[in-house]
């Protein structure tokens, strides 16, 4: 995404308070992500061609045939993870960083990974300058997560995996919760439980449509 002067101003402040209203008429609601999302100026994570898109609720395109998911799908997400302050949180699929924008107005600390080069450098540059709370960007496969600051009391992914990566769960601290859609065309929405060391409760949670979880690292040029 081409670098662009960041401005946010009260009729960006009015869209966000409808989305948050229409947000709230489908079924959210938390308040503290209702709040968060009240907070995070999505028309910065998208291209300027979709700028006056960005407070609709749906999902638009970013670089490198990815997504940013629908605010919904963020607001769902977020309410499932039912973190609190403080929390560490590991995120697979920065894809814009809106939705690690999101986790660091709720307080969380936040660990973002992914996995396509140009989409970590420009979330990392959005994140770093703007105040969104304590988030830390990683160029990485997220199958393997980020053990070395783990274990972590909330992992999301979003992006569709085929099954739930055994490494997240063997990141997941006791008393955890992994959220994760898992499937192929369409994916189910898991919220995953860690119980007691090695053992977990999976619950479902809908029905949703993500781009998909793949394997290593693309660096391509920018
Ligand atoms: N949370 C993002 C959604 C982006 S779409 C947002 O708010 O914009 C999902 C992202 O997951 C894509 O950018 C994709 O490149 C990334 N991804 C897919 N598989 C991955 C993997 N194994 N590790 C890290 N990131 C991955």
């Amino acid at each position: 995404m081409a670098a662009r002067k960041l401005s946010d101003d009260y009729l960006h402040l009015g869209h966000r308070r409808r989305l948050v209203q229409a947000l709230r008429n489908r079924g959210i609601d938390n308040e503290r992500v209702l709040a968060a999302i009240g907070q995070v100026p999505r028309h910065w994570f998208v291209d300027k061609a979709y700028e006056h898109l960005a407070y609709e609720d749906r999902a638009l395109p970013i670089p490198r045939g990815q997504t940013i998911s629908q605010p919904y799908t963020v607001a769902f997400q977020s309410s499932l993870l039912e973190a609190e302050e403080n929390m560490k949180i590991l995120e697979v699929g920065t894809g814009s960083g809106y939705q690690a924008a999101v986790l660091g107005k709720l307080g969380l600390r936040v660990f973002t990974l992914e996995r396509q080069e140009p989409l970590y450098a420009s979330a990392r540059i959005l994140l770093s300058k703007q105040r969104f709370g304590k988030v830390r960007c990683f160029l990485r496969d997220g199958y393997k997560g980020l053990p070395v600051y783990g274990p972590y009391d909330r992992i999301l992914v979003t992006a569709a995996a085929p099954e739930v990566p055994e490494a997240l769960l063997s990141q997941l601290a006791v008393g955890g919760h992994l959220v994760i859609p898992v499937g192929t065309d369409q994916q189910s929405m898991l919220r995953v439980r860690c119980v007691q060391p090695g053992e977990f409760v999976t619950e479902e949670h809908g029905t949703f449509k993500f781009v998909p979880f793949q394997e290593g690292i693309v660096a391509t040029e920018h």
